[in-house]
């Protein structure tokens, strides 16, 4: 492989190119982004950034990192197809790039709910950075804000909203917080911390009808509101797989080896739908692990050391002074066990699956976190009532 082509100048797509150059390919290295800025992590965005845009550090790498390393970045540019046969990767406006390899990180989109009277152009949401200045422009004017979406991106904004004392309800269709990830245990940890912020939370509420400043609920009540969120999920940008006849569902399908079904084209990052080892059947991850670490997997099999992609997921989310941090997955969990006390603000719960550890969320308390990701990495479990001791000492039992 001489000729490498990123799609995606996003958290993998960086990573890839980055650790192509650490691990010595010395062929050419091209990342076509669609968005104009300097690749930047989006963490920040629902995060420091909210809060402050001069104090946020949002690059991902100085600006002379590309040029040191001699990797061409084409930003504000759109790949539309791919020539498989011809192994070229066609851009906006026709021009034509020929690949060795091409690598897909593209990303997600945020998913809008089908509401009626909901107007793309008139909510607002947090992807990219384009959408955290509007944001933050917008905050000064808002007394009332109403979120779509009960999970992670939605209740940070939620806690920033609440630091400015801007009244917020969060509207989540099921029936606990941060349900597509976390034990019903953590989520319902959450419900106290958010109302403490003075957060409504309206759960098992969809809107059904947005009109002027009115939203309408499915419980009936309709709010008034100067802002309306969305923060409901994402869709994987796969189109330029399926369009180029790749298999995709929910996401580009890869093998574990974060290859598409044509072996010249691989897949990383929110959206590549993976077999994970820590997970049950194919699965999509949206996290930086997951795509920082899918993109050095890439970049390790280009570069002569092929293995499959076997690394632990991991999590955190700041939400007003609470961080959260999970580490494995609890897919198809069926215990859990609490370790300390929920109203001291510090806590974890270990997840189990036929009494197995599978992963470990932790509000406050970094050092658990630790522990769990060295465990679960080391395939290691924790006997249920170790766990739940807070007197026994979990670091004494890493590998
Ligand atoms: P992205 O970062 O989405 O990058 C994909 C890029 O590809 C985009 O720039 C897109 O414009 C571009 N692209 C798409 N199609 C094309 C095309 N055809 N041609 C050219 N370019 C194209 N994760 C955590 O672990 N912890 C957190 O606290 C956390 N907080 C987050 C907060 C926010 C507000 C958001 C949005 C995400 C957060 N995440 C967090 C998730 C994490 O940021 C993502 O998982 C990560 O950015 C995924 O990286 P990626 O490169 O796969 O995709």
């Amino acid at each position: 492989v001489s000729r490498v082509v990123i799609v995606g100048s996003g958290q993998a797509g960086v990573e890839c190119a980055a650790a192509l150059r650490h691990n010595g390919f010395q062929g050419s290295v091209i990342v076509i982004g669609a968005e104009p800025d300097l690749p930047y992590q989006r963490p920040p965005l629902s995060k420091e950034f909210l809060k402050s845009v001069e104090d946020s550090s949002l690059p991902l790498k100085g600006e002379a990192f590309y040029g040191q390393n001699n990797i061409e970045l084409r930003l504000g540019e759109r790949a539309q197809s791919i020539d498989r046969p011809a192994r070229e990767l066609v851009l906006e406006g026709g021009e034509r790039l020929p690949y060795d390899h091409l690598v897909l990180a593209t990303g997600a989109r945020n998913r809008f709910p089908p509401i009626e009277g909901l107007d793309p152009a008139s909510v607002m949401e947090l992807r990219t950075l384009a959408h955290a200045r509007l944001m933050t422009g917008r905050l000064d004017d808002l007394k009332h804000a109403t979120i779509i979406g009960g999970g992670f991106i939605g209740l940070e904004v939620a806690a920033l909203l609440r630091q400015r004392d801007i009244a917020v309800d969060v509207l989540e269709a099921a029936d606990r917080l941060m349900g597509r990830v976390l034990s019903p245990m953590m989520s319902a940890c959450f419900v106290p911390i958010h109302e403490q912020m003075g957060t409504r939370l309206r759960l098992g509420a969809v809107a059904t009808r947005i009109k002027g400043r009115k939203v309408m609920l499915s419980d009936g009540d309709t709010l008034d509101t100067d802002a309306i969120v969305v923060a409901a999920g994402v869709v994987p940008n796969a189109e330029l797989a399926s369009e180029a006849g790749l298999a995709t569902d929910n996401g580009v399908v890869v093998s574990d080896r974060l290859l598409t079904t044509d072996p010249a084209i691989s897949a990383i990052g929110d959206c590549a739908a993976h077999p994970n080892p820590y997970g049950i059947g194919m699965i999509r991850l949206e996290s930086v692990q997951n795509a920082v670490d899918q993109g050095k997997c890439v970049a390790a099999r280009l570069t002569g050391n092929d293995h499959a992609y076997d690394s632990l997921p991991w999590f955190w989310s700041h939400q007003g002074a609470t961080k959260l941090q999970i580490a494995g997955l609890a897919m198809g969990m069926d215990e859990t066990v609490m370790r300390g006390d929920p109203a001291s603000g510090k806590f974890s719960v270990f997840v189990y699956r036929e009494g197995r550890l599978i992963a470990v969320e932790s509000v406050n308390s970094p050092a658990d976190h630790m522990v769990a990701r060295r465990l679960l990495s080391a395939r290691l479990s924790i006997p249920q009532d170790v766990a739940a001791d807070p007197a026994s000492d979990l670091k004494a039992l890493m590998p």
